[in-house]
């Protein structure tokens, strides 16, 4: 710096500026601004920001009072003077007020009145309006004496003459409209339908594209004038829509063109009248009475939990706008509360309930040497503590028939009971027809009672009775007998009844097509433009069961979700071939919708459908990153394909113009929705699809593989205990899990070894919208149940106990994140109330009781979904990182923090492909202090607690990097934890034997920190590519375009017209964000043989970073 301004010299400077101001003549004058004209245009922007530090903002704006007074102005002087203050006033932030301190606003506005014939005058006059109006202030000092009209009267139709002047007089223009004032006064005099007609006229008269900035500073005005509710008004009745539409179209073939295009698709958006959901109340149509809750009260006005919406963020949840804001906000750097133990939330009296789900402590086994099979008949005299016992009680006969509450509805048709249309279904006769209703009435049947006719179910069951290992229709069908919901579900969706194979391919993440989100949004605005081709056709309704039939002989989609986990709202067609979908909210709430399941029928083959889900919530979503939903097709089941595969084109997710009930009283004002788009061409006409966000996995399926798992063990070896938590709101039992080995024999040396095993606690499922946590825990169970030589040393080492469906209400129900209390449970850990959330209270107090035993578990894990991140990752506790983190000036060196709760995270890092320990945090937040991880780290002194986070999408790491996640993988993850588990035992033999190299267990079993954690609010993903925000007050081209001001003013000294090349190469290029994902497809040998090797790259990294914490420490 001080070498660039030699010449003159730092002081030298200061002389200068002094010298102008105090110049008497003209001529010294000019010499001065030339000089200082040079030495500004060469090298960087630093040394302008010199001068304005060194007053040379004040010294011109004086010469320019002192020149400008004078009768005749010169205008020798006064355009390079101009054209410097505009330069440099640019990039003065308090250009404004000095201009009014020293009185030189209405200056240049009055010379530009004089010197409207003067074109090169009223450009330098219009470049330093433009400047000063950044200042919001001066705009409106600007804006009441006259200014916008004069500018106004600048801006011609189109011409070839003094396009430069033109174009000033807009940038000027757009710039007043930074002040609100001028926008209602531009919008009150009708700019708003001029700007309109100027900006169709050279649309379509700048054929050679000669004038592209002129055109995007019109549109840059609309922008500005059109972020006032009257000014989209006005832009609407004023046919603005249209006009934008059309010339958009125009714009879209030439790559040039494109920064017309996005700024009108944002207008267009931004003016796109919002509309309310179609919807009498978006309260869920379920409501559940709560205890102790007047039955009147779920429809009431809006809870506490309605209005906090942004803090009811999940584990992963947390909206991108909030990141910034919170991340250090948000941790706990409380001592106290990081590291005191609370008091129990309960007495102690109460924790003898409990002991009944320990029954490896209580059991005599008098039966292991005589009765191999024992284990079943016994428990009745087998434990010191009856309960339910293993199997579940509900299977006992007579209860099935007042399953079902009160107002349930029997959805069967009677006369379909005979229906043999479906017989075609087996093999060799002509393509059946698939008809859903058929299903539905014949589910019911074959659901109550085996005894009957046989039904098309049991027909074709057995013509097409499929292998799937772990899954039996048959009891499935009779544990969802049993299975309590809020409408008295009684159909069963396919898949969930027929099971499902994973695909015998991986499908990689799904590639964006370019713009493929202004191609949807031109499709909604079209809606608006020709209201004649919507549909508007109701074809499902929840509230109005009597619609589905009208659907049914017409050539709309039929649509269904009344079974387990379906919460399909409203469907509507909008036009042949496209449908709007809304889905419920959870129970008893107005929001959180994300999680969908449905069944659609009536399709034609090889015709892309466009489904809309209009009300999502979320800001952004994995499907803008590759992400595709899963389809399950009946007829491709009954071919011996019975596959969910991912499915979908033309995929996107986007901020759209529905907005919150106007219903008065109704919720939240001004929320607005998402939606996520998508494609499907379906394989077979009159098909029976089903259509969900992530592979359904129900609660009946849970019970259903409970018992398949019991069934398939070997007693004689797996202590396998299957007991009841407690019973659900809705009163379906919540199964807890005893998974241990057998003791070798009744010696006390086995039953003490066999009772002193340390236990592992695992939790799923508490977010009934994560699925894929159920896939995780699916396979962890299976693992655990196996033969594997791992399994058997695993349940040697420990006793499991396993809750694999915290919450199996909101998962019956297809709620995606409450419980019928419509209540996040994963937020009541630190007080749970025993009525409305049972499982979390009763999950506590076995913990609690655990404690007291001396027997608190080893490891804590809670499986969760993460939606807004790609592969598995575990979140963990630790004091001293979220101090770190946290910026806190606590001495760390002085506090004793146990390092062990990296090693599982670091193992699995290394065998478990999907896992990623980059994207592990081991932070404590304020905002988390009440879920499962931190209240069991916290109360319990559980030092290994963890919230396991799968992806829904896919992985972008290791051996399935572009791949999306399937139940394969997911299952295999549930089996690496375990696995994992067993490095805890650091002197098994047979783990490094079995599981890992040697070597790697050496570097394990060093506590160095080699790993800075990650927020938890982080999200992996940028923003996406086509975001566009239209907040009604977020201008985002304030203070931009500072190099476009430069070259008009430059390109004033050799008097040229703007060249537009010029302007195209400073549109950034727009880099795809999913360039990146390069997919590809492993063999299925790579990937059942290796397990390391991948994660090279992050140990690297982690080292450096750990250098940083070490100097931190
Ligand atoms: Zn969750």
């Amino acid at each position: 710096m001080q070498v660039a301004m030699a010449g003159p010299g730092p002081s030298g400077l200061e002389v200068l500026l002094s010298t102008l101001q105090d110049a008497s003549d003209s001529e010294s004058t000019l010499n001065i601004l030339n000089v200082l004209d040079e030495l500004l245009s060469a090298g960087t922007d630093r040394r302008i920001h010199y001068m304005i530090k060194k007053g040379g903002s004040e010294a011109l704006l004086r010469t320019l009072v002192n020149t400008g007074c004078s009768l005749s102005p010169n205008s020798t002087i006064l355009v390079p003077l101009l054209h410097l203050l505009a330069k440099v006033g640019h990039r003065d932030k308090k250009i404004g007020h000095k201009a009014e301190k020293a009185g030189a606003v209405l200056l240049p506005l009055d010379l530009l009145r004089q010197s409207l014939s003067d074109v090169k005058t009223a450009a330098a006059c219009l470049w330093l309006l433009r400047v000063y109006a950044s200042c919001v202030s001066t705009a409106a000092l600007l804006g009441k004496n006259g200014a916008l009209d004069v500018q106004f009267k600048l801006i011609t139709p189109h011409t070839k003459k003094h396009t430069r002047l033109v174009k000033a007089a807009i940038d000027a223009l757009a710039a007043l409209l930074n002040s609100k004032w001028n926008c209602r006064r531009a919008v009150s005099r009708g700019y708003v339908n001029s700007l309109l007609n100027l900006y169709e006229d050279w649309h379509s008269n700048d054929a050679e594209n000669k004038h592209i900035p002129i055109r995007r500073a019109l549109l840059h005005c609309l922008r500005h004038l059109t972020n006032l509710p009257e000014g989209r008004r006005a832009l609407e009745q004023d046919g603005g829509m249209e006009i934008l539409f059309q010339t958009t179209q125009a714009c879209l073939a030439s790559r040039g063109l494109e920064s017309l295009a996005k700024s009108a698709t944002q207008i267009m958006r931004k003016c796109y009248p919002k509309q309310p959901l179609p919807l009498l109340s978006d309260r869920s149509t379920y409501s559940f009475p709560l205890p102790g809750c007047p039955a009147s009260k779920p429809d009431s006005a809006p809870t506490s939990e309605d209005n906090n919406l942004e803090e009811e963020s999940d584990e992963e949840d947390t909206e991108i706008d909030d990141l910034d804001r919170e991340e250090d906000d948000d941790l706990e750097t409380d001592l106290t509360k990081l590291r005191t133990r609370p008091e129990p939330d309960r007495p102690l009296e109460e924790l003898g309930q409990y002991a009944r789900l320990c029954p490896e402590l209580h059991y005599d086994f008098q039966d292991l040497d005589s009765d191999p099979d024992g284990e079943e008949s016994s428990d009745e005299d087998g434990f010191l503590y009856s309960d339910a016992g293993p199997g579940p009680r509900f299977f006992s006969g007579g209860r099935r028939e007042d399953q079902r509450s009160p107002g349930s509805e029997n959805q069967g048709d009677p006369g379909g009971e005979g229906n043999s249309s479906c017989q075609a279904g087996s093999s060799g006769g002509p393509e059946p027809q698939l008809n859903p209703r058929d299903f539905h009435s014949q589910y019911l049947s074959s659901g109550r009672a085996g005894h009957e006719i046989p039904s098309m179910i049991e027909r074709l069951l057995e013509k097409h009775r499929g292998c799937i290992p772990g899954h039996d229709p048959q009891v499935y069908t009779t544990t969802a007998a049993n299975t309590k919901s809020i409408a008295g579900y009684s159909v069963l969706a396919f898949p969930d009844f027929w099971g499902h194979l994973p695909p015998p391919y991986r499908q990689p993440m799904a590639q964006r097509r370019q713009g493929v989100q202004r191609s949807k949004v031109f499709e909604d605005i079209q809606r608006l433009l020709s209201p004649a081709d919507v549909v508007d056709k109701v074809v499902f309704d929840l509230e109005a069961p009597s619609s589905q039939d009208t659907a049914e002989d017409s050539d709309s989609l039929r649509f269904y979700s009344k079974f387990e986990s379906g919460n399909l709202r409203k469907a509507i067609q909008v036009r042949s071939y496209e449908y709007d979908v809304i889905l419920n909210s959870d129970v008893n709430c107005s929001h959180y919708h994300h999680w969908f399941y449905f069944e659609v029928s009536g399709m034609k083959a090889g015709v892309p459908y466009r489904f809309n889900i209009i009300n999502c919530e979320k800001a952004n979503s994995q499907f803008n990153y590759g992400m595709q939903p899963v389809l399950y097709s009946v007829r491709e089941a009954l071919e011996g394909n019975p596959h969910w595969v991912r499915a979908g084109s033309d995929i996107c997710y986007y901020k759209n113009h529905f907005s919150q009930s106007s219903l008065p009283g109704r919720g939240q004002k001004g929320r607005t929705y998402y939606t996520l788009t998508f494609s499907v061409t379906f394989q077979h006409s009159e098909d029976v699809c089903y259509l969900a966000y992530h592979y359904p996995y129900t609660y009946s399926a849970l019970q259903m593989q409970l018992q398949c798992l019991q069934r398939s063990l070997d007693p004689l070896k797996v202590f396998f205990q299957h007991q009841t938590l407690c019973e659900t709101l809705a009163g379906n039992p919540c199964p807890i899990i005893t998974i241990t080995a057998q003791p070798l024999s009744r010696s006390w040396n086995h039953l003490h070894q066999f009772r002193n095993r340390p236990c592992v606690l695992l939790t799923a499922r508490v977010h009934p919208g994560e699925s894929n946590a159920s896939w995780v825990m699916k396979g962890t169970l299976e693992f655990l149940c196996s033969s594997h030589p791992v399994a058997e040393s695993l349940r040697d080492a420990y006793i499991f106990k396993i809750i694999p469906m915290l919450n199996p209400d909101g998962v019956i129900n297809g709620t995606h994140r409450c419980s019928l209390s419509g209540e996040d449970l994963n937020r009541q850990w630190m007080k749970p109330d025993l009525k409305l959330s049972p499982t979390i209270y009763h999950a506590k107090g076995f913990l609690y009781y655990l404690n007291s035993i001396g027997r608190t578990p080893l490891v804590f894990c809670d499986y969760h979904g993460h939606s807004r991140k790609k592969n598995v990752f575990l979140y963990g506790c630790s004091i001293k990182e979220t101090l770190w983190q946290s910026g806190s000036t606590v001495n760390t060196m002085a506090l004793k923090e146990d390092p062990g709760y990296r090693t599982l995270p670091k193992i699995l890092d290394k065998i478990a492909p999907a896992f990623a320990f980059q994207s592990c945090s081991f932070l404590v937040e304020k905002s988390r202090a009440s879920t499962a991880r931190v209240v069991v780290w916290r109360e319990m002194g559980v030092v290994r607690s963890y919230t396991m986070e799968s992806t829904y999408c896919g992985c972008d790491q290791g051996l399935y990097k572009g791949l999306q996640i399937g139940t394969q993988e997911l299952e295999e993850m549930g089996s690496k934890l375990c696995q994992g588990l067993l490095a805890l035992k650091r002197n098994s033999l047979l783990y490094s034997k079995l599981i890992i190299p040697a070597s790697a267990l050496g570097e394990l079993s060093d506590n160095r920190l080699d790993h800075k954690s990650n927020s938890v609010f982080e999200d992996d993903e940028p923003p996406c590519e086509e975001e566009i925000e239209y907040h009604s007050d977020v201008c985002s081209e304030h203070g931009a375009d500072s190099s476009e001001l430069d070259a008009e003013v430059n390109g004033g000294g050799n008097d040229s017209e703007e060249d537009p090349l010029q302007y195209g190469l400073k549109t950034p290029d727009r880099k795809s964000c999913l360039s990146a994902q390069l997919l590809r497809k492993p063999s299925v040998e790579v990937v059942t043989v290796t397990l390391s090797s991948h994660k090279s790259f992050n140990s690297s990294k982690s080292h450096c970073l750990n250098s940083d914490l070490a100097h931190i420490e």
